[in-house]
């Protein structure tokens, strides 16, 4: 930088390797937590501000709030020790009762099964007690196997992962798989309504004045009529954006603003689904 300081966050890639160092994992010996973040120790950072990997070690917020009492041969030994479990797992906190969900340039608002490709549900919401929408995903590698699970809100990540990376304040989950098969981000937002609408240049009022205008019964487009005279732009929601990459049970690449499956350009232009499923 060009004020001769160096920002406390760790370059990329300084990340990375202590994540996969850990197993994507906190590193103290009794913790599984993904969540992570990066402690200078070797030398501390108020001695030096660096970013030398070989000093450095990925803890939880709570280990790394505790850090201070912890040896220098302590650290040095977790690192050494390697990954503790195979399988990572964790919860989105992520909780509301309005979602959307964003594949590609596809809106989804209500769409109890979101995307079902190949006889299965890829991804989907569920409710818990307060009405609140939770998230549903399985994504399988190329063989097959559930590589990437999540149900309410609880999700598993199975091994033979390149990098595993949440996001700070558990805002985004980014996951790589070693074969390269597969890749998927998935970042979160509460927005209101009215942002959303307009980040996908959609205008609500003219939707639903074209919807006047066919007249009382819209058959499959009448949830869509209820919703925007709902008056639900003046409301908040909570975004899901969905992009990666898998080859199961075909090619599947989404992206911002476009999707492709099995080859094919899908989700190209901007659609606002309501009570619907995106089945291929
Ligand atoms: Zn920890």
């Amino acid at each position: 930088m060009s004020d001769g300081t160096t920002s406390r966050l760790p370059p990329a890639r300084v990340r990375r390797q202590l994540r996969r160092e850990a197993g994507f994992v906190c590193a103290h010996p009794d913790c599984s937590e993904p969540y992570l973040e990066y402690h200078h120790f070797d030398p501390p950072w108020h001695v030096e501000q660096h970013h030398r990997p070989e000093g450095m070690i990925a803890l939880c917020a709570n280990h790394h709030g505790r850090s201070a009492a912890y040896s220098v041969e302590d650290l040095r030994a977790w690192k050494a020790s390697g990954s503790k479990s195979e399988t990572v797992r964790a919860t989105v906190e992520w909780k509301r009762e309005r979602s959307f969900v964003v594949v590609g340039k596809t809106l989804g608002w209500n769409c109890g099964t979101w995307l079902h490709l190949g006889g299965e549900p890829v991804i989907w919401l569920t409710q818990d007690e307060r009405g609140r929408d939770m998230f549903n995903f399985t994504i399988r590698d190329s063989s097959g196997r559930t590589a990437f699970e999540m149900r309410d809100n609880d999700w598993v990540a199975h091994p033979k992962w390149e990098d595993i990376e949440i996001g700070a304040e558990g805002r985004s989950l980014y996951f790589k798989s070693k074969l390269g098969d597969i890749s998927l981000r998935l970042r979160f937002a509460e927005k209101s309504i009215a942002t959303i609408f307009s980040d996908f240049d959609y205008d609500p009022r003219r939707q639903l004045e074209m919807l006047q205008h066919l007249g009382p019964d819209l058959g499959p487009l009448n949830p869509l009529k209820e919703l925007l005279e709902s008056g639900l732009t003046a409301q908040t929601g909570l975004i899901c954006t969905v992009e990666g990459r898998w080859t199961y049970p075909q090619q599947v690449e989404i992206a911002h603003g476009y999707g492709r499956y099995g080859g094919i350009q899908i989700m190209k232009s901007f659609a606002f689904m309501v009570n619907c499923v995106v089945q291929l």
